[in-house]
């Protein structure tokens, strides 16, 4: 690997990849030429070809749950929880030590600016580092029993999970849910996007480096309807992590069902952010600027339904308008505020909400944001005045840098609004009053709620969605729960003693 420092660099000039790009199976590259089909993965601001990805087929993917299966039984059975811990902190290791060249190649393949493919990286190591710290912590409970009974709990590890995630932060995705995975014990293989699958394919290499034992972490890049089908449909996985679209969730959510295989969702949302007459309206306006410029708006749980009081909507919506005005579009390794859409068909769905929403009756008041010289998706930033939640672009998730005020007059009405909506995966209340935060808050269904910041929290605090933005949590020792199921053992000490604390027959279920 070389490290280059120019804005122009072509990704192979910043990793050696292989060509075709293979799957990662069993600690080795996989035969490229037993793929039968590529395809390319692009640089979304120059249009430029990053690589060539050969797509792992039904029997590729079998060979890779194959793998995972037998080091489930064998070296990671043996490996002891300490152990395990040791291993997730050398990846995490091994991550930051290459974190420079990691992070060029994030922005190259998904778009985003410099600085926040760096953040994900180092996201990306604290997942390992974090789960690192609980992976010889995982404990069962002692159950109170009849005298001479005893019972108690241990938490188990599923075999082999399928985690297949989207292309906004391929990385950081797929760490987050392989470290808590890794940790409790179980083996993984991972389906990147295929619109991003260049940092989570070449990062399996290197944690085999930093001694993850072959065969544990697995990845196979490809089309959802082909290689994500055969590795949610494959009977050797023993559990279905994905994160993606409500549409996708629930096609994936009928094979785990069809298999009776437990699955977690981590879907869309459309996060509202309720601003309170006595606000911090500098600090208000700047998160609802954020939500556009964190990869350009291409955040599940980026807040964007603002719903601002009346009484200080005029001010409120100049703020953010100036906020977002001033932002900066370029190419990702030029490090602006915003790279380019990372994909045609993901440009062309944000400008028909747009035009919609236009069409509607809202008002865009940013404007004016100059777009760079390059052939790419871009996409200026845009603020819309007026939106009402009857709206589509209200309604439905755009992920684009597009922001949306709509007004109220009530705490009631604010919450009648925000709570009027198929998701719930965060929400956010900006307030000086702690009474109303704390009421807000309780009133609100979503997963997470932020107060007077946004985005807040990190890899400690558990996120995920009610309603249509999934099922399950990630993140924080919640997670952990997800990653192990629950065993219940029941004895008797002495021969005779009852160990059954109802004091009749035990239910048979
Ligand atoms: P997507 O649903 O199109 O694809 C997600 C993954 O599923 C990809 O790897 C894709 O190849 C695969 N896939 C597609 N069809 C499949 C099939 N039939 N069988 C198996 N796999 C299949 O989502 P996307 O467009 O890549 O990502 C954007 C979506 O992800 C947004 O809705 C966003 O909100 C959501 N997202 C959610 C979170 C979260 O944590 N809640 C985080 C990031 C993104």
């Amino acid at each position: 690997m070389r490290s280059i420092c120019n804005v122009h660099l072509d990704a192979r000039e910043v990793w050696e990849i292989p060509d075709p790009l293979p799957a990662y199976i069993d600690g080795r590259w996989d035969e490229p030429g037993s793929a039968a089909h590529t395809f390319e993965t692009q640089d979304p601001a120059r249009l430029t070809t990053l690589a060539v990805v050969a797509e792992a087929d039904a029997e590729t993917v079998a060979r890779a749950v194959d793998s995972a299966q037998v080091a489930y039984r064998g070296v990671w059975a043996r490996t002891t929880p300490r152990d395990r811990g040791r291993v997730l902190l050398a990846m995490a290791g091994i991550l930051r030590r290459h974190a420079p060249d990691l992070a060029r190649l994030e922005s190259l393949d998904t778009g985003k600016p410099l600085s926040q493919a760096r953040a994900d990286v180092e996201t990306s190591a604290r997942y390992l580092e974090y789960y690192a710290g609980l992976a010889d912590k995982i404990r069962g409970h002692t159950l109170p029993q009849p005298a001479g009974g005893f019972a108690y709990t241990v938490r188990e590890p599923f075999g082999v999970i399928a985690h297949i995630t989207p292309w906004n932060s391929p990385l950081s995705q797929m760490c987050r849910g392989v470290a808590p995975s890794l940790a409790a014990g179980n083996t993984v293989v991972v389906k990147p996007s295929e619109v991003t699958p260049l940092t989570s394919t070449l990062v399996a290499g290197l944690f085999v480096e930093a001694g993850l034992p072959t065969g544990v972490c697995n990845v196979v890049p490809g089309r959802g309807r082909t290689t994500g089908k055969a590795l949610a449909t494959h009977p050797g996985i023993s559990k279905i992590v994905f994160t993606g679209s409500v549409a996708t969730g629930s096609a994936i959510l009928r094979m785990a069902a069809d298999a009776i295989v437990p699955c977690n969702l981590e879907l869309g949302g459309k996060s509202p952010t309720i601003v309170l007459p006595d606000a911090d309206l500098e600090a208000a306006a700047l998160a609802g600027a954020r939500a556009v410029v964190r990869n350009a708006g291409q955040s599940c749980f980026a807040t964007t339904r603002l719903l601002v009081h009346r009484r200080v909507h005029r001010r409120f919506t100049e703020l953010v308008a100036s906020h977002v005005s001033r932002l900066t579009v370029g190419h990702g390794l030029d490090d602006p505020d915003l790279g380019p859409l990372a994909s045609a068909e993901q440009a062309a769905k944000v400008r028909e909400f747009v035009d919609g929403a236009l069409g509607d009756g809202a008002r865009d008041v940013a404007g004016g944001v100059q777009l760079p010289d390059l052939p790419g998706h871009f996409q200026a930033p845009v603020v819309l005045d007026g939106v009402t939640n009857d709206m589509r672009v209200a309604r439905e998730e755009v992920f684009g840098p597009v922001q949306s005020i709509l007004t109220f007059d009530t705490e009631e009405e604010a919450l009648a609004i925000a709570n009027d909506s198929d998701y719930g995966l965060a929400a956010g209340v900006f307030t000086r009053d702690i009474s109303a935060a704390h009421r807000l808050a309780a009133g609100l269904l979503a997963g997470q709620v932020q107060i007077n910041a946004y985005p807040a929290g990190g890899v400690d605090t558990p996120f995920g969605g009610y309603r249509r933005s999934g099922m399950g949590r990630e993140k924080g020792v919640e997670a952990l729960a997800e990653y192990t199921q629950l065993k219940t053992v029941i004895l008797a000490i002495e021969p005779e003693a009852s160990v059954n604390s109802d004091n009749g027959e035990q239910e048979q279920p």
